[in-house]
């Protein structure tokens, strides 16, 4: 850290820049154990609100919440053969409980696939009990070697979604409905553009048919995977049984679907609209959208400015569109001290109330990602600001999608050429792929760039690529690779 004041620059060392704002705006803290963080209340206030969106917007689907076990009988993981092989080198493992050795090892659940459709097996006779839609809030536990705050961790939160139907098309359906919720979330709450599409085969979760992906840029022009909505056909029902009667009497492996979003979203967050200043939360993830200073010199003063203060904050809570406010009462610091604090916590409005202020019957609200400054009536503070937050969330959100569009590269483009891109400042490249896993690991192996998705028709170029970037075949898909998260 330069000093105590100031971060690190993101030109400077965008990775140093990031650790050092998740810590100073109190997101989360490092813990004793190795891996595993704290998340600090600014952190999960952010993580409630995306989960009261993503909730409700899941429960308009006929979605329901359910709980299952934190430990997974080690059998059950050995059932479906790719997603054993996927998830076996990171679990973790008791042996020991009650200081006896277990009859059967515990896997400390890395995701519920097996524990789920266990279960489900055992509801499911009929058609008529289907489809099966279930979502759980949970942790889940991953043994990573190398761990980021956020972005990757031993011990994370997620929401985990599982549903069984009676078709493939329907389970298609609701594999690529969640991934619309994802997407919805990740836009109109996070202000994050998304890319969605499809992952390649290697890509893909282990032991699902396919994958779908929302992928958002970081202001490094890398990629983050915020969120998979997996098709997982009928594998994980025939490894588990989960089996039902068809109206015609036959008997038939149920189709299923599981989709999660962890807290990994937070990060980025983090990268997507931070600056040099601090965080920038959109306002509507932000637990407090508004957050009044109040400014007095003598002891009168203050007892006045801060009556007026939380008149304003109870006014803002009660009115048509309901505002949460904060008002920064603390002693012996300066306003200028509180108003660094609220900027490197990302607050998107701030509210300056002083006496002269009053005696004009107005106060000075200031934008966090712009930093303008305007005097507003407090007569009409209200709705200003209600308008203002709405502005702030758009401003915000378009301001990353012209970011990101301005590091994309579409069009026809040589291998050498990508390498240099790679190389240099990164970015989304979308070019043709002949479909082979060879180009795809050789272009892997060489840049570290991924196809991140083969993305679906709306994010496609105007024209279709005819040819692999890397082996000049015929393509078969349009790709936008990146390097990644
Ligand atoms: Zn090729």
């Amino acid at each position: 850290m330069a000093d105590d004041q100031k971060l690190t620059t993101r030109e400077a060392d965008f990775g140093a820049w990031y650790n050092e704002l998740v810590l100073k705006a109190e997101l989360a803290d490092y813990s004793a154990v190795r891996g595993c963080m704290v998340i600090r209340p600014n952190g999960y206030g952010i993580w409630e609100r995306s989960q009261r969106a993503l909730d409700d917007m899941f429960k308009e689907t006929g979605v329901e919440n359910a709980y299952f076990p934190l430990f997974i009988p080690e059998s059950y993981l050995k059932k479906e053969a790719e997603h054993v092989e996927g998830f076996a080198p990171e679990t973790a493992v008791v042996t020991i409980g009650g200081g006896k050795t277990l009859e059967e090892p515990l896997v400390v659940r890395p995701t519920s696939e097996t524990i789920i459709y266990s279960s489900f097996a055992k509801w499911v006779q009929s058609y008529r009990d289907l489809p099966l839609l279930v979502n759980q809030w949970c942790n889940v536990v991953r043994w990573e070697m190398r761990t980021r705050l956020f972005l990757r961790t031993m011990e994370f939160l997620w929401q985990e979604g599982h549903t069984a139907h009676a078709t493939y098309d329907e389970a298609e359906a609701k594999t690529r409905q969640m991934l619309g919720i994802y997407r919805r979330y990740m836009e109109e709450w996070g202000a994050m553009p998304v890319i969605t599409g499809r992952k390649t085969e290697s890509e893909k979760f282990a032991g699902a048919l396919r994958t779908y992906a929302c992928e958002a840029m970081m202001q490094d022009n890398k990629a983050l995977q915020a969120n998979t909505s997996h098709n997982l056909g009928q594998n994980f029902s025939k490894a588990f049984g989960l089996s039902f009667q068809t109206e015609a009497g036959a008997s038939e492996f149920a189709w299923s679907t599981s989709w999660g979003l962890s807290t990994r979203v937070i990060g980025g967050l983090v990268m997507t609209h931070g600056d040099d200043i601090g965080l920038r939360i959109p306002p509507r993830l932000a637990p407090t959208e508004l957050v009044i200073v109040p400014i007095y010199r003598a002891e009168e003063q203050r007892a006045q400015v801060l009556s007026v203060a939380s008149g304003i904050r109870a006014e803002l809570a009660k009115s048509a569109t309901p505002i949460r406010v904060r008002v920064d009462a603390r002693e012996n610091m300066t306003p200028g001290a509180k108003y660094y604090d609220w900027e490197l916590r990302g607050v998107p409005l701030r509210l300056e109330l002083g006496p002269r202020d009053l005696e004009k019957g107005q106060g000075v609200l200031v934008r966090r990602d712009t930093r303008e400054k305007r005097p507003v009536p407090l007569g009409e503070l209200a709705r200003t600001a209600a308008d203002l937050l709405v502005t702030i969330q758009r401003d915000m959100f378009e301001s990353a999608r012209a970011r990101r569009e301005a590091h994309s590269l579409r069009g026809p483009i040589t291998y050498d050429r990508f390498r240099q891109v790679m190389d240099g400042e990164g970015g989304f490249v979308y070019a043709g792929w002949c479909g082979s896993d060879a180009c795809e690991s050789a272009i892997k192996d060489e840049t570290k760039a991924t196809i991140r998705v083969l993305p679906d028709p709306e994010f496609r170029s105007p024209e279709a690529p005819r040819t692999c970037m890397k082996c000049g075949k015929d393509a078969t898909a349009e790709a936008m690779w990146a390097k990644a998260y």
